[in-house]
């Protein structure tokens, strides 16, 4: 697995914002001179329109919506399409995306926790395959439930700390598996946990494996952590590589450059090492 990134990605900003471009900025250097890096395509009106409502999506294009975490920065919806379009790229390419704005907490007709697009779910529209969505961000992604909740060909699983933001994501139901767990969960639990679920999901039948990659549940994230370490990541790596399938991801969160760097090259050097 290799990286999608483009600088564009850094190119906006809002002052004292935690999803900043420093955070991926620092990763990016981190990571740069060691994976192989794609630029990502832009994504279409239509891209979107597999995804999200027509009204929503003239919302986000005229700026036309209020959010204490989504401010509206200018020109938004080119890099909102390019983050999409990097998870286009990721998907064909078996890539994870580093593009920024993230996406899991965008759902059909709203935004929230930084998310504009669901960059995800738009890559696993497109590509029109049977896929098992995993993701081990610290944060439920209530933006993919909704938008997947009830569907028979994909499959959501979600282990996130709660309580936390945004409160979802208390219970599984039908095609969505929801494992709320202790913001102190720790490596050993949390990876039992995950290991159990991805042997159960195993026996499915899967086409592809889509990543919302978040690394805020390390043990010094600003803003979530389970109390992980890097190698856990390493080991969430391993975990997913076993399921044999094709893979590609997008990143979520994540908050601290440097520490964000080092568990994303974790998580790639394990899903890439042999088993
Ligand atoms: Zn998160």
């Amino acid at each position: 697995m290799d990286l999608v990134f483009s600088e564009e990605a850094l190119q906006y900003r809002s002052a004292g914002h935690p999803e900043s471009p420093d955070r991926v900025k620092k990763a990016h250097s981190y990571l740069k001179d060691k994976y192989e890096i794609n630029e990502p395509i832009q994504a279409s009106v239509e891209d979107l329109l597999l995804v999200h409502d027509e009204d929503f999506v003239q919302r986000v294009k005229e700026g036309r919506f209020s959010d204490p975490d989504c401010p509206n920065y200018e020109d938004l919806f080119f890099y909102a399409t390019l983050s999409a379009g990097g998870a286009i790229t990721a998907q064909k390419k078996g890539s994870l995306s580093l593009m920024r704005p993230p996406g899991h907490h965008a759902g059909r007709d709203f935004l929230g926790g930084f998310c504009y697009l669901n960059n995800l779910a738009i890559a696993v529209e497109k590509s029109g395959l049977r896929t098992l969505i995993v993701d081990f961000d610290a944060h439920h992604g209530n933006g993919t439930e909704d938008i997947y909740l009830g569907r028979e060909d994909v499959t959501y699983l979600s282990l996130h700390r709660s309580p936390g933001f945004p409160g979802t994501g208390q219970e599984s139901r039908k095609n969505v598996i929801n494992h709320p767990v202790s913001p102190m969960i720790g490596d050993k639990k949390y990876l039992d946990l995950l290991g159990k679920e991805l042997e159960r999901l195993s026996k499915k039948e899967f086409e592809q494996v889509a990543l919302s990659a978040g690394f805020d549940g390390h043990k010094d994230d600003p803003l979530a952590s389970l109390g992980l370490s890097t190698s856990a990541f390493q080991e969430i790596g391993k975990y997913l590589k076993k399921m044999d399938l094709p893979t590609f991801g997008v990143l979520e969160g994540g908050y601290i450059g440097e520490d964000l760097g080092r568990n994303i090259d974790a998580f790639l050097k394990g899903f890439n090492s042999r088993y």
